[in-house]
């Protein structure tokens, strides 16, 4: 067994059950990618089980903090089954939800969404890399599924070493699948969908913005950022008489506008625009168009927290064009999905946009991630995705 001995002093992180050990952490001791090592205090006292990635800055991610714990197929299986059985408790009104949400399930770098009767992963680290086949096997077992897509086609797989891969780990066919959330039917393509095929993050929210919309009757909505119209379909679902959808992928607007049929919506009341957000708002201010409500649900602007202030005015000029768009008393559903920027900048972003507008906004809700995508005490990181429900002054 491979020892990974810390600098003096570098063990407090993972004493408070942090899984994360950086390069400049470690004094000595080295292994292969994805194997498991030992890692000790200076003094040498155990702290946790982990694998190695040679080229990550994160040079180990734990797997266990128990001494006796043996990282094997069965440890995976442990790991996987206590995933499932949160999910199972959580009520979630869909049959698309998050399985394994990475550290938070204390999987690291592991992604495993669940679209019907397929699963959909992403295998980010060398150690979740190097137990593929174990995972694969343990997450149809605890399931009872037969197809497992894989989508590690994703940048951060880069800081590993790793080369992107996608593809049919297990099973096959169809990568088109329809899931249903909130009564809605909704297309997924585990192929060419983001992430992992959608972004099951957002259903929460999207059944917030039903209530929202039909409360405050808004007439005239703007989903912002649309991808596939989730956001679309709970306008519409709220009593919105008409809906823009604008994104500038034409496929994910294609897939909007057949989920508005496909959900026995008309037609008429839906208008899929394919645009960048920012030029759009402008040419509305421009002619005059104002809106009830507006979602603004943008990509990641920052990957790090180094991008943060150049992704801060980003923000920043979306929300002030988005709330001078919006007619007073009229509802802006936002959202940062940028780990680097924090909920408490994220509003302080929105309130500078305000300013600059010269308006202001209440409150009336704040939002995140939905609970199948935790994020736990000892791994703050893990909360992502923020957003309020503003209602314009
Ligand atoms: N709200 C969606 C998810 C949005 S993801 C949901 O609930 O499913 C972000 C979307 O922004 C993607 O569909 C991407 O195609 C789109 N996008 C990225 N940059 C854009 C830009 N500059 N203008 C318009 N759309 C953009």
């Amino acid at each position: 067994m491979k020892v990974i001995r810390l600098r003096q002093g570098r063990e407090r992180s993972l004493l408070r059950r942090h899984p994360w050990v950086f390069e400049g952490s470690i004094a000595k001791g080295r292994a292969d990618a994805g194997e498991t090592v030992r890692i000790e205090a200076h003094d040498g006292r155990f702290l946790a089980w982990g694998a190695y990635s040679p080229q990550s800055a994160i040079r180990v991610r734990a797997w266990s903090f128990d001494e006796t714990e043996h990282i094997d197929a069965a440890f995976f299986a442990r790991r996987v089954a206590r995933s499932i059985a949160l999910r199972e408790r959580l009520g979630i009104v869909s049959d698309a939800w998050r399985l394994v949400h990475g550290e938070a399930d204390g999987l690291p770098g592991l992604v495993v969404d669940r679209y019907a009767d397929t699963l959909s992963a992403q295998f980010l680290f060398a150690g979740t890399e190097r137990w593929k086949a174990a995972i694969a096997d343990a997450l149809l077992q605890a399931t009872g599924l037969q197809r497992l897509y894989e989508r590690s086609d994703v940048g951060v797989r880069k800081l590993e070493g790793l080369p992107e891969a996608s593809g049919w780990l297990r099973g096959g066919g169809s990568t088109r699948i329809m899931i249903r959330e909130h009564g809605w039917q909704l297309a997924v393509d585990v192929a060419g969908g983001h992430k992992t095929g959608t972004y099951l993050d957002q259903r929460d929210s999207r059944q917030a913005f039903v209530r929202w919309v039909r409360q405050l009757g808004c007439a005239e909505v703007l989903n912002a950022y649309s991808y596939t119209g989730g956001f679309t379909l709970a306008a519409l679902a709220g009593g919105a008489a008409k809906v823009t959808s604008v994104d500038s992928s034409a496929p994910a607007l294609a897939v909007a506008t057949e989920h508005v049929g496909l959900n026995g919506f008309d037609a008429t009341r839906h208008e899929a625009v394919d645009a960048d957000v920012n030029t759009f708002l402008r040419a509305s201010l421009e002619a005059g168009r104002c809106f009830d409500a507006i979602v603004l649900d943008p990509p990641k602007f920052a990957a790090s927290t180094a991008q943060a202030e150049r992704a801060a005015r980003a923000y920043k000029d979306i929300n002030r064009l988005a709330l001078l768009a919006l007619r007073p008393g009229g509802l802006l559903f936002t959202f940062s999905c940028s780990g680097g920027i924090g909920p408490e900048l994220f509003q302080k972003i929105v309130a500078g946009a305000a300013a600059d507008a010269g308006v202001d906004g209440a409150i009336v809700e704040r939002l995140g991630a939905a609970p199948d995508h935790p994020a736990t005490l000892v791994f703050p990181e893990g909360e992502y995705l923020k957003g309020l429900s503003i209602v314009r002054g």
